[in-house]
């Protein structure tokens, strides 16, 4: 029922919004059909940002629910501690299947960061196993986001998000990453001379290869402001993790299940990882999930007997729950017999085409990246709040950045919307700028 009165959300702590500033012009969702999502005041907006590039397959997908309440109704809930469950043993073999063979095994978790840590862990644990214990240091990207816990913020180079909790835990070295503004070689006139991948050899040699565990790389940085590497870039850097004897950790929290127009980042980017972490996309938000994949190399050294004690030692309470992992097999399946990832790549292309056009008569916006249903607009100005504002005022919901826009509806969008989806942007900007 439309409700008149705004609902106190005064008790409520919502994600890295201002609680007061939140309760003054509350986003309060009740309901979802395709790419729209309705408000408990009745107004409906366009889901330009997928809820927060999750919502693949798009909202109300009833068959999605009744997997959830079948399972329910079945076992709820299995200890992940001493039982699994054939859902998560369904869920685990289809990823498998999905993958390249040298993924072997696959480790279930509930959030994007639990992967991501859970990705860390893994890599230090292994080197231990593997005879180099004294390999733990973890290399990542200034301006990465990789998730809010421990480990993960602490490969995370978000200024804003991290200063707060400083200080982290040592072992953790930034490099410049292949986004403007930042790397040298991008700001050259005559383009990209891959100096970015330069920096991370840099850093393996200066820290010594013998105390580096891993490099952790999202295939396109979003919030760094959705920024595609040169073609080289991945290919490159799995090179050099393969010549220093480094595992490479992908996450793909974002970039997995066809957000690229490819099944996964790591085929549209020309690399695969050691590891791979996906989460977001792969129930399609209908279910709390994530899962690291583990190239059996990897893998093995966590097989051994019993008084070995080289099992993983990590965990959590839902991880590998049954509902979860029974909706997201659905979920990949929906996805696959649906055909939306090439839908994602075709009208993610046209969506793009359309960007351009309104960016072409629109002196604000500097320029259109990303890929597949992964775009960002990017101004010259820091206006990507006010845009997102004006956006929201104009029934378009977008990822805001400080002077960027993310748009990446979901993965089921047809032409229609995507035009609408620009026309709705250009309007936004042209309130602003
Ligand atoms: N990695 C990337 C690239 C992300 O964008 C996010 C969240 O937005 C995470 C990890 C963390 O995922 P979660 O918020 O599900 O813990």
């Amino acid at each position: 029922m439309v409700q008149q009165a705004p609902p106190d959300t005064s008790r409520l702590m919502v994600d890295f919004v201002q609680m007061k500033g939140f309760g003054d012009d509350p986003l309060i969702l009740e309901r979802g059909e395709g790419i729209r999502v309705t408000d408990v005041f009745g107004t409906t907006y366009i889901d330009g940002l997928s809820g927060v590039f999750t919502v693949n397959l798009g909202h109300g997908i009833a068959e999605l629910a009744d997997v959830a309440a079948e399972q329910a109704r079945q076992i709820a809930f299995t200890a992940p501690t001493m039982a699994t469950n054939p859902r998560a043993l369904e869920l685990a073999e289809l990823l498998i299947g999905i993958t390249p063979e040298q993924y072997s095994t696959v480790k279930f978790f509930s959030g994007g960061s639990e992967a991501t840590e859970a990705a860390i862990k893994l890599a230090r644990q292994y080197w231990q196993q593997a005879g180099h214990p004294r390999k733990y240091k973890i290399i990542s990207r200034y301006r990465a986001y990789h998730g809010g816990t421990g480990f993960a913020m602490a490969a995370s180079a978000q200024t804003e998000w991290k200063a707060k909790f400083e200080p982290f835990a040592p072992g953790f070295v930034h490099v410049t990453p292949p986004a403007r503004p930042g790397c040298a070689a991008c700001r050259r006139a005559d383009g990209c001379t891959l100096a970015c991948l330069d920096l991370i050899e840099e850093a393996i040699v200066n820290e010594h290869p013998e105390s580096v565990a891993a490099v952790i790389a999202e295939p396109v940085m979003l919030s760094a402001g959705v920024h595609v590497p040169h073609p080289d870039y991945f290919p490159g850097l799995r090179e050099l993790c393969d010549r220093y004897g480094v595992l490479l950790i992908f996450d793909e929290i974002i970039t997995g299940f066809g957000r690229t127009g490819r099944l996964f980042g790591a085929e549209r980017v020309g690399a695969w990882p050691d590891i791979l972490a996906c989460g977001k996309g792969i129930s399609g938000g209908y279910a709390p999930l994530s899962a690291i994949l583990i190239a059996d190399r990897v893998a093995e050294a966590f097989w051994g007997d019993p008084e070995q004690g080289v099992q993983f030692w990590a965990g959590h309470t839902f991880g590998g729950n049954p509902v979860a992992c029974a909706v997201g097999a659905a979920a990949i399946r929906y996805l696959l017999d649906h055909d939306l990832v090439a839908n994602a790549d075709a009208v993610g292309g046209h969506l793009a085409d359309r960007l351009r056009d309104i960016a072409a008569d629109r002196p604000a916006i500097a320029e259109v990246r990303g890929v597949g249903m992964l775009r960002g607009v990017a101004f010259h100005e820091p206006i990507g709040t006010a845009v997102a504002a004006a956006a929201r005022a104009r029934g378009l919901l977008l990822r805001p950045g400080a002077d960027w826009v993310g748009v990446a509806p979901p993965l089921c969008t047809t032409p229609d919307e995507a035009d609408e989806i620009a026309d709705l942007v250009a309007a936004a900007v042209d309130a602003v700028a």
